[in-house]
């Protein structure tokens, strides 16, 4: 027997319509790519984004169309999300840190018809337009006075572009499982994969991240999300904001300490989400001028894993560190590690101890960690495997590419090797092509890396498991030295004492100048594994 309630679709559109209607004076304010800081309301937001809507439409774009951004954080960006998703076409966000032939490959993958971009990347699109012929037109986000001299083809002013249409919009019903945006994982091996959400996925997710076991936030909140809008859609802060209500604040292409932190204290921000690479300027700036960040109630930090020294320097600053674990296949918020009111009670290092894992599912999804032989592990915090996830705001295969074996029962396979301990707190060990297998049992090269770089005189570290006669694999340490240290292989290895198992312990220290990088930051252990290959180990047998 079917229930009788009203069968809405869970579309994305009346997020900003109900935020406009019952919200519409809360602010949203933008550092802008020309400079200025903008600000308006979301009932101002709501007009402009009718206008937009009336542009594309204009232009041709109909329902499943791909439409491409390559822009910051900022209200244009805003507007494109609900402008494009709202009429049933497909929002396409592009990382500009992708490699540039990554970013041709991507257009035509998706097969964009329009990329709206900010002035910023117009000299990158300027080289790549010749190898993307299916695209339409180029929308650069400004006015008229600010339009650059450009030989990209079919160039238009966004301003000018959606100027004069009417304000309202009857925004059209269709099914809630339309594709409603689309976002290419970086991948370190291949060609980037794209991961389709749902009007209905993103609806669904906005609400999860919302609850007060993850961002805690609500009408009197303001928000900024240091995340980029390029990047599995600034986490979802974008159509979480308006469906609270929250202020939103827009930091656009300025990401460094200062301009965040003058950004922060004036607009009042109580609640920060970025990972560690953006937080380390902001708190290195903050220490250089003694400011501090009053208003700040929490900062979300994710993309990659949170070092314990970061958690206590914002616990010093009066902020929790929510620490979260996602993927751009998992929209991204899988895991949040909320502390109970008697775990917040406890001595600092305690509290660290725990805030270090990535957390507990948040309701909406499941975890699953399996062994060699695909058996269901023990949650006693111990026992390490593949982690699997599954739920509402889930990928269930890539966009193109119906074969991928990380999807399977129902499940996605992440990628990812965890531990979940007996309080539900999932812990990320290490990427499954990662870790190391060293006489049968595994060995962490992150939490190796995490112990390398807690040292003194070391500003990075990478752990690469190398070919091994007798153990299979054993672990080598890479190491760049902070600028005047003089750290040596002994003083790095006596850090290590106490602190793992000695079977742990890497057989050899290198110091490298640097270290390689994927487009989006995370170290290219690839790279490495193939440039250490022949490295011989004095140690071989010794261990
Ligand atoms: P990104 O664009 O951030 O690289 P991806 O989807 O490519 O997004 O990367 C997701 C991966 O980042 C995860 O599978 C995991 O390995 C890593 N990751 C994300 N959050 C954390 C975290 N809090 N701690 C450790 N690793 C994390």
């Amino acid at each position: 027997m079917l229930g009788s309630m009203m069968n809405r679709p869970l579309l994305i559109a009346p997020l900003l319509k109900h935020a406009a209607r019952w919200n519409g004076g809360q602010e949203i304010v933008s550092r802008r790519c020309e400079g200025d800081i903008h600000r308006y309301t979301y009932a101002d937001a709501y007009r402009r984004v009718g206008q937009l809507a009336h542009a594309l439409s204009d232009f041709g774009i109909v329902l499943g169309d791909r439409v491409a951004t390559l822009a910051w954080n900022t209200y244009r960006h805003l507007e494109l999300y609900f402008g494009v998703s709202g009429i049933g076409a497909v929002c396409h966000t592009i990382n500009p840190r992708l490699f540039p032939d990554q970013i041709a490959y991507i257009i035509n993958h998706a097969q964009d018809r329009i990329l709206c971009l900010d002035l910023t990347f117009v000299p990158l699109m300027e080289k790549l337009a010749a190898h993307c012929p299916k695209v339409e037109a180029y929308v650069i986000l400004t006015d008229r006075a600010h339009m650059p001299e450009t030989s990209l083809p079919n160039a238009l002013s966004y301003e000018e572009w959606i100027a004069d249409r009417p304000e309202s919009f009857d925004w059209p019903e269709f099914p809630e499982t339309t594709a409603s945006s689309l976002c290419y994982t970086s991948g370190t091996t291949g060609n980037p994969k794209g991961v389709l959400y749902t009007h209905r996925s993103s609806v669904l997710h906005s609400y999860g991240i919302a609850m007060p076991d993850v961002f805690n936030v609500s009408r009197a909140s303001c928000i900024l999300p240091a995340v980029p809008m390029f990047h599995v859609n600034a986490w979802g802060v974008p159509y979480m904001a308006p469906l609270i209500g929250a202020k939103l604040v827009l930091p656009g292409p300025a990401l460094a300490g200062a301009p965040m932190a003058e950004l922060i204290a004036t607009e009042g921000v109580t609640l920060l989400a970025g990972v560690p690479t953006i937080w380390r300027m902001l708190l290195d700036h903050l220490k250089a001028t003694g400011q501090r960040l009053d208003s700040v109630d929490r900062v979300v930090i994710g993309g990659a894993a949170c070092p314990p020294g970061m958690i206590q320097e914002f616990d010093d600053l009066g902020t929790y560190v929510l620490h979260a674990w996602g993927m751009t296949e998992t929209s991204p918020l899988g895991t949040a590690n909320n502390l109970t009111p008697e775990e917040h009670a406890l001595p600092q290092d305690q509290r660290t101890a725990r805030q270090v894992k990535q957390g507990r599912p948040v309701s909406g999804v499941d975890l699953r960690i399996t062994g060699t032989e695909g058996e269901d592990l023990p949650h006693d915090g111990k026992a390490f495997g593949d982690l699997w996830i599954q739920g509402h705001w889930i990928a269930s295969s890539y966009f193109g590419r119906d074969d991928d074996p990380a999807f399977k029962d129902g499940w996605f396979m992440t990628g990812d090797v965890a531990t979940i301990d007996p309080e539900g707190r999932m812990q990320i060990v290490d990427r499954s092509k990662d870790v190391i297998k060293s006489g049968g049992e595994w060995i962490s090269t992150i939490e190796l890396e995490n112990i390398a770089a807690s040292m003194p005189g070391i500003a990075e570290a990478a752990v690469v498991g190398l070919k091994h006669p007798k153990w299979d694999e054993r672990p080598l340490l890479l190491c760049v030295r902070k600028e005047g240290s003089t750290a040596t292989k002994e003083q790095v290895l006596a850090g290590y004492e106490g602190r793992i198992a000695k079977w742990w312990l890497p057989d050899d220290v290198v110091f490298v100048e640097g270290l390689p990088h994927t487009a989006t930051g995370k170290l290219l252990k690839t790279k490495l594994r193939e440039e250490f290959s022949s490295y011989y180990f004095d140690t071989v047998g010794a261990v």
